[in-house]
C-alpha cells in the first residue's frame, strides 16, 4: 500500500570518534608458547585500517572456548590445528559458529604439520578464512592474511548489524499489529512500540498536529503522565525544555536525542505530522543508532497508518454508507461466524423488512426522499433494537433484522413503522413486508443461504399483498423453489416457441349459430405433459412475464381468425384473456393498435376477457382505458362473472359488452343453492343493463336448456366443443356451419 508516502532522510552523522580508534581484537590458539611469543613479535604496532592490533591468548582449545564465550568482539581467530589431540584445533570451530553464534569472527588456521590439512569440506562449512602451514606464515604473509579477515569482519558486522536493525524494524511492524490484538492499533499501540524499541517500559506521550502545525494535541500517554491529558496540549504536562526540543523534531523533521529521553519524529502523509517523547535512560539510548532510529520510526508511522487505513476500508467494505448499518456482506459473515454456536441457532431468528412500494416511492418523490426515508428507519430500528440486536441494510429497501426470537417478531417489528416518519414537516406512512426465517428451522447451512431463505419468505410475503409477512418452513422453501423452477422452464418454452393456443368455440343459445371463439393458452412441457395455464398464468403474471406472453397471445389469437376468415368463416368473434398486469400496463393500448394495424383484422371482431376484479380496480382510470379500447370498436366481455367481487353496482357504470357467467354457478343451475340463485339473477340484470350474457362451462343438453329458458343469450363448453387447436376447428367450423348465418349478418 502506498498510500502514505515516507521519506527517509540519512542524515551524514559522524560516527562517534572512539570507534575509529578501538582495537580489532585477535585471538591467538596455540598449545605452543613460542608461537604466541612469535606472532605477538610479529604485529607489534602494526595498524590495519588505522586501528591497533589487540592479541588475546588462549593455550589450549577449551580455554580459548571460555574466552570466546565472554570476550566482546574478537574479529579474528588464529587457531592451532594440532594441540592436544591432532584435529583439537579443528573440533572447537562447529562450536565457535554453533553454540557461540560467531559468525562473523574470522578463523585462520594454522598447522605445523601440512599433512593435518583439514579438507576443503570442512573449510566451507565452517567458514575458515585461511589455512596456512606456520612454516609458510612469514610476518609479511601474517599480516596480509590479517588484514584480509579484519577487513571481511568489519564487513559482515555491519551487516549483520543492518540485517538485526532491517528485522527489528519489520518486526515491530508485525508487533504493532499483535500488540493491538483484533482491533486497530490505536496511538497507545504505537507508543508501545516505540519504547520497545528501545527496550523500555512506555513512559512518554505521542502528540499531533491535526489542528495546525504550532497546536500539538496528545493522542496517546504511559507512565508518568495521566490518561486524562489525552486531547489537552502537550504544553500543560512538559517543560520547557522538552517543549522546545519537540518542536525541533518536527521542525527538523528527525529523531533528536536530549537528556532523559528521545524525541522521536513520525512523518505522515495525510494529517499532520507526529512527533513522540520517551523518557529513557542513558542504558537505553546507548545503544540506539539515530539514523537507524529516523528509519524505525519512518516504518513505523507507515505501519499505524496503514494499519488505520486498512480498518477504514474494513469499515467500508462492511458498512452501508447511506444508513451507517452493516451493509450485507458483514451480516453475512456474522451469520456465518454463528453456524457452529448450537445456543446462538436454537435462540435467534433473521427477519428481512421490505418497506412496500418503496420503488414507487422513489420514482414519485424522489432519490432524495427515497434515502431520507431509509435513513430515518434505519435511526428508529437502531433505537428500537440496541445490540446484541444485530442490524443490516441488505439491499434498497431491505432491512434485515437479527436477534433473539422473542424481538424478531413480525408484529412487534411491524409496530417501529407504525408511527408515520417525519421529515420537512410531512408525515410519511408506510407499510412494511417482512420475512422471518428461524435459524433452528435452515440448520447448516452457510450465511448467504440462509439470507436467501428469508428472502424467500419475504418473497412469499409479498405474493400475498403489501404489509404481509411469511415464515420460512421448508415446505414454503420448497414451494418458492418450485416456483422458480416452473418460471424458468415456462420462460424458455415461451422463447422456444413451446406454447400454442386452443380455440373453443361459443355460441348463440337460441339458435346454436357459432358466434366465436375463445383463444386459450396452452404449454406442452418437455415430457409431453400439458401445464394447466391455471398453475403457469398466475406465475406468467407475478414475475411480470404474463405482459410479452399477452402480447403474443394477441397476435397469435389475430393470425388465427385471419386464418379463419380466409377459410371462409367470416365474421366470427375472437375472444381473448387480458390479465390484470397485463392490462395495467402503460403500453397496454398502443400494442393493442399496433396488433390491430399489422395483423389487419377489424378491431369489431376482438373481444377482450377481464376479469371483475380487474374491472373494478382504481375505477377511474380503468373505466378510461376501457372507453378508449371500445372506441377502437373492440368489445369488452367481464370474465368469470359472480366469483369477483360480485359488484353489480359497478356494471352499471362499466363500459363492456358481455358478462361471461362463471362455469361454477352454471354447475349447480337446478339445485336449490345460492350458486343457482346466481345465475338466475345474473341473466336478467344483464338485460336490463343492455349486456349480452353468456354462460361458461355448460357440459349438458338441461344446462343448456335451462340457461335458454331464463333468457340468457350465448354459450360455451363441452356440451358444444372443447377447446381444440387451429387444425381442428377448421374441419370443426366447416362441420357446424361456422360464421353467422344470414339472421346474424
Ligand atoms: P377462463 O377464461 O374462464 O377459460 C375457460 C376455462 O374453462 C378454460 O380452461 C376451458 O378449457 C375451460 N372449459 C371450457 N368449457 C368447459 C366445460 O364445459 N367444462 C369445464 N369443466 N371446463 C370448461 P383453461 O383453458 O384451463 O383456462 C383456464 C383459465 O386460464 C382461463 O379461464 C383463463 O382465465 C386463463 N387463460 C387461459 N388462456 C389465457 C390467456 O391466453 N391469457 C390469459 N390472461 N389467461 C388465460
Ligand atoms: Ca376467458
Ligand atoms: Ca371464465
Amino acid at each position: 500500500m502506498n498510500a502514505i508516502n515516507v521519506q527517509v532522510v540519512f542524515r551524514d552523522e559522524p560516527a562517534p570518534a572512539e570507534t575509529l580508534t578501538e582495537p580489532w581484537r585477535i585471538l591467538v590458539v596455540d598449545d605452543d608458547h613460542e608461537v604466541h611469543q612469535a606472532t605477538r613479535f610479529a604485529l607489534d604496532k602494526l595498524q590495519v585500517s588505522d586501528r591497533p592490533l589487540e592479541l588475546l591468548h588462549a593455550h589450549s582449545s577449551a580455554e580459548a572456548l571460555r574466552m570466546l564465550a565472554v570476550e566482546p568482539d574478537i574479529a579474528v581467530v588464529l587457531l592451532d590445528v594440532v594441540m592436544e589431540t591432532p584435529t583439537a584445533g579443528l573440533d572447537i570451530i562447529a562450536r565457535i559458529r554453533g553454540e557461540l553464534g560467531l559468525n562473523c569472527t574470522r578463523i585462520i588456521l594454522r598447522t605445523g604439520q601440512p599433512g593435518y590439512a583439514p579438507e576443503i569440506e570442512t573449510i566451507r562449512k565452517y567458514d575458515i578464512n585461511d589455512y596456512k602451514s606456520k612454516s609458510e606464515l612469514t610476518q609479511a604473509k601474517l599480516y596480509a592474511a590479517l588484514s584480509v579477515a579484519l577487513r571481511t569482519y568489519a564487513q559482515l558486522c555491519q551487516e549483520a548489524r543492518a540485517r538485526a536493525n532491517l528485522e527489528k524494524i519489520i518486526d515491530s511492524g508485525q508487533r504493532l499489529k499483535a500488540y493491538a490484538g483484533a482491533d486497530t492499533p490505536g496511538a497507545a499501540d504505537l507508543l508501545l512500540m516505540l519504547a520497545a524499541y528501545f527496550g523500555a517500559a512506555p513512559d512518554g506521550f505521542i502528540a499531533d498536529q491535526q489542528s495546525g502545525p504550532r497546536s500539538l494535541t496528545l493522542l496517546a500517554v504511559a507512565g508518568r503522565y495521566p490518561q486524562e491529558a489525552v486531547g489537552s496540549p502537550p504544553s500543560a504536562h512538559a517543560g520547557p525544555d522538552l517543549l522546545a526540543l519537540i518542536e525541533r523534531c518536527l521542525e527538523e523533521r528527525r529523531c533528536l536525542g536530549m537528556e532523559g529521553g528521545t524525541a522521536l519524529h513520525l512523518r505522515s502523509g495525510a494529517t499532520g505530522d507526529l512527533v513522540a517523547w520517551l523518557h529513557l535512560t542513558p542504558q537505553q539510548t546507548q545503544t540506539v543508532d539515530l539514523r537507524m532510529l529516523d528509519v524505525f520510526c519512518a516504518h513505523m508511522a507507515v505501519e499505524w497508518q496503514n494499519q488505520q487505513l486498512l480498518e477504514k476500508l474494513r469499515r467500508a467494505a462492511y458498512t452501508d454508507t447511506l444508513t451507517g448499518l452493516h451493509n450485507r456482506a458483514a451480516l453475512v459473515e456474522k451469520l456465518e461466524a454463528c453456524r457452529g454456536d448450537a445456543d446462538c441457532i436454537a435462540r435467534t431468528s433473521l427477519a428481512l423488512i421490505d418497506i412496500d412500494q418503496f420503488s414507487g416511492i422513489n420514482d414519485m418523490f424522489g432519490h432524495v426522499y427515497g434515502d431520507r426515508l431509509l435513513q430515518l428507519a434505519a435511526q428508529r430500528l437502531r433505537k428500537a433494537l440496541p445490540p446484541p440486536c444485530e442490524l443490516a441494510r441488505v439491499s434498497n429497501d431491505t432491512f434485515a433484522v437479527w436477534a433473539p426470537e422473542a424481538v424478531v417478531q413480525p408484529d412487534l417489528l411491524r409496530r417501529h413503522f407504525s408511527q408515520p416518519f417525519v421529515f420537512d414537516d410531512i408525515e410519511h406512512t408506510v407499510s412494511v413486508s417482512i420475512g422471518v426465517v428461524h435459524l433452528q428451522e435452515a440448520l447448516g447451512i452457510t450465511g448467504a443461504d440462509l439470507l436467501k431463505e428469508a428472502w424467500i419468505a419475504l418473497k412469499r410475503a409479498k405474493m400475498n399483498g403489501h404489509g404481509q409477512d411469511a415464515w420460512y418452513t421448508t415446505s414454503s422453501a420448497r414451494e418458492t423453489r418450485e416456483h422458480t423452477r416452473l418460471l424458468h422452464a415456462l420462460r424458455t418454452a415461451f422463447q422456444r416457441e413451446r406454447l400454442f393456443l386452443m380455440f373453443q368455440p361459443q355460441v348463440a343459445l337460441d339458435s346454436g349459430r357459432i358466434l366465436g371463439v375463445e383463444a386459450l393458452l396452452r404449454w406442452k412441457a418437455d415430457d409431453g405433459r400439458f401445464i394447466p395455464p391455471d398453475r403457469f398464468l398466475p406465475i406468467a403474471e407475478s414475475s411480470g412475464l404474463i405482459v410479452d406472453l399477452g402480447a403474443w397471445v394477441l397476435r397469435s389469437a389475430l393470425r388465427a381468425l385471419q386464418k379463419i376468415e380466409v377459410q371462409g368463416h367470416p365474421g366470427l368473434r375472437m375472444s381473448v384473456n387480458v390479465s390484470a398486469h397485463q392490462f395495467s400496463h402503460p403500453r397496454f393500448l398502443a400494442d393493442l393498435q399496433d396488433a390491430l394495424a399489422q395483423e389487419r383484422v377489424p378491431a369489431g371482431q376482438l373481444e377482450l376477457e377481464i376479469t371483475e376484479s380487474v374491472a373494478i380496480v382504481g375505477t377511474d382510470k380503468v373505466e378510461d382505458l376501457l372507453k378508449r379500447i371500445r372506441q377502437l370498436g373492440i368489445t369488452i366481455a367481464i370474465d368469470d362473472f359472480g366469483t369477483g367481487y360480485s359488484s353489480l353496482a359497478y356494471l352499471d357504470r362499466l363500459p363492456v359488452d358481455r358478462i361471461k357467467i362463471d362455469r361454477s354457478f352454471v354447475q349447480v343451475l337446478n339445485t336449490q343453492t345460492r350458486g343457482a340463485r346466481i345465475a338466475e339473477l345474473v341473466i336478467p340484470l344483464g338485460q336490463q343493463l343492455g349486456l349480452t350474457v353468456l354462460a361458461e362451462g355448460v357440459e349438458t343438453r338441461e344446462q343448456a336448456e335451462f340457461l335458454r329458458s331464463l333468457g340468457c343469450h350465448e354459450a360455451q363448453g363441452y356440451w358444444y366443443a372443447k377447446p381444440m387447436p387451429l387444425e381442428e376447428l377448421l374441419p370443426w367450423l366447416q362441420a357446424h356451419g361456422g360464421g353467422p348465418g344470414p339472421e346474424g349478418a
